[in-house]
């Protein structure tokens, strides 16, 4: 039976559900992880809300953007700076948070006075920005603040600016997941088709789903100028408020996390008749897979050969030096959700890593389906994994590194397993040819560092070998 019920899951045996040990023979379809539902009443969940979907992984990282947080101040907190989005303009989004600060009176008497004064607070203190987001958040939800009627008053006194209102409070859904659609949904029917774009290539497309985590967008944006290719839009990596305003004019959709923002891919096919081509952007083999179906779409061909047959001579050997010496490393991922199927077959393809273990938060159906068709027999696909089933699996499969965000990530070092942030990177990016051998670099720079294993060591009464040698 491959559904698994753990031994600190005893008490709550529906959990069993959501835990799936992939065995050869067996017709994955009738054993996908139940996902996307509510968390089971006895399980520490490790998801995010749905606020926090919105905010930290889609809006918080447009480069010329307010982010105006409506609410007490420790939802703004949780959504800043626990990823790296670097922009061309200084990184504007890193350097400040904006929050409502909503207090006891306010939930009282409401904040929509607030929330118009913080509003113009921000635009006049920063007055190059003539563009902003306006969260809810829970307890601005219950009130029932109208934050569509206050920034339309604000637009109608300040016409030189535009107000996006994203009304996704924590409790809207299961998980973050719930954010990226509101999100997503939202902007097509309220923005895009509002500005047109210069036009300059024959060849225009929106590259949908990349925030430019440590420079993913900017480094891939060298493969679509070197192609000929017009990015009309990225959604969100880099971009402009403006330029997501203008999806519409774009001839392809090609999307890399097709959880966080294919439904605003399937919006542009529906209301626009864009075509949707998704790709994988990690790992040599897929991001010469993906360049190769842009291109065809475009008949372009030669030059995507062109290109990676460049980027092979260029990054190939270095990848080789670190697959030859990561060749055989069992490997856990413990992140959000699509990474564990743009990554697991990838790093046993270019890397020769085979994945152990992978935890989703947010995954749903369609992602269990993908990763554990491209997964090996053995492994575990655990859907909203908790802590304590984390040790419990990590003793069972005992992997020799670990790709999870910052938060699982100190319990990582806690065991002295070899970590990699596989939710904001070490040293990124991680995306592209020279990206996978960064990934690969980090990977095997965990496993060989040696003050793992120093960390480990009680020096009371003792001397390490270093200090020996110091001597
Ligand atoms: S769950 Fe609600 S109150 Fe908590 S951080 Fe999210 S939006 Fe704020």
């Amino acid at each position: 039976m491959p559904m698994v019920l753990l031994e600190c899951d005893k008490d709550i045996p529906e959990r069993s559900k959501h835990i799936y040990l992939k065995v050869e023979g067996e017709d994955q379809r009738d054993f996908l992880p139940i996902s996307n539902a509510a968390t089971i009443p006895g399980t520490l969940s490790e998801r995010g809300c749905a606020f926090c979907g919105a905010k930290l992984v889609i809006g918080g990282v447009l480069k010329d953007t307010i982010q105006m947080i409506h609410g007490p101040i420790g939802c703004a907190y949780d959504t800043w700076h626990t990823k790296r989005y670097p922009t061309d303009n200084g990184h504007f989004n890193m350097k400040y948070v904006w929050s409502t600060d909503m207090k006891e009176s306010h939930i009282v008497f409401g904040g929509e006075k607030r929330l118009e004064k913080s509003i113009n607070e921000a635009f006049d203190e920063m007055p190059d920005i003539k563009r902003m987001f306006v969260y809810t958040t829970c307890p601005t939800a219950l009130i029932g603040d109208d934050i569509k009627a206050v920034a339309k008053k604000v637009m109608s006194e300040r016409p030189d600016v535009d107000i996006f209102c994203c009304e996704c409070p924590g409790f809207a859904g299961v998980s973050q997941s719930k954010g990226h659609h509101v999100l997503n949904i939202n902007w097509i029917n309220e923005k895009v088709g509002a500005v047109e774009p210069e036009i300059t290539s024959d060849y225009t497309i929106n590259f949908i789903g990349d925030y430019n985590i440590q420079g993913d967008t900017q480094l891939l944006q060298t493969y679509w100028d070197r192609l000929g290719i017009q990015v009309i839009a990225h959604f969100t990596g880099n971009a402009a408020y403006d330029e997501l305003r203008s999806m519409h004019k774009a001839q392809l959709n090609v999307v890399n996390c097709a959880r966080s923002a294919g439904y605003i891919a399937n919006e542009l096919k529906k209301q626009y008749g864009i075509p949707r081509l998704d790709i994988d952007s990690w790992g040599f083999s897929y991001m010469a897979e993906g360049i190769r179906k842009v291109c065809a779409f475009f008949g372009i061909e030669e030059r995507g050969e062109k290109l990676i047959a460049e980027e092979y001579a260029k990054w190939k050997p270095q990848l080789d030096w670190y697959k030859e010496r990561l060749q055989g490393t069992k490997m856990a991922i413990w992140t959000g959700g699509p990474r564990l199927w743009h990554w697991t077959k990838s790093v046993e393809d270019d890397l020769g890593v085979q994945v152990v273990a992978m935890s989703s938060k947010f995954g749903h159906q369609e992602d269990f389906e993908k990763v554990i068709a491209r997964g090996q027999a053995g492994t575990y696909y655990i859907d909203d994994g908790n802590e304590l089933e984390f040790f419990e699996i990590i003793d069972l499969v005992k992997p020799d590194v670990i790709f999870t965000g910052p938060r699982v990530g100190e319990l990582v070092k806690k065991l002295h397993i070899p970590y990699v942030n596989g939710h904001a990177y070490h040293n990124g990016p991680y995306m592209g040819f020279e990206g996978f051998v960064n990934l690969a670099r980090d990977m095997y720079n965990a496993k060989a560092n040696p003050l793992l294993k120093l960390a480990a060591k009680d020096i009371r009464g003792g001397k390490t070998q270093f200090m020996e040698a110091a001597e």
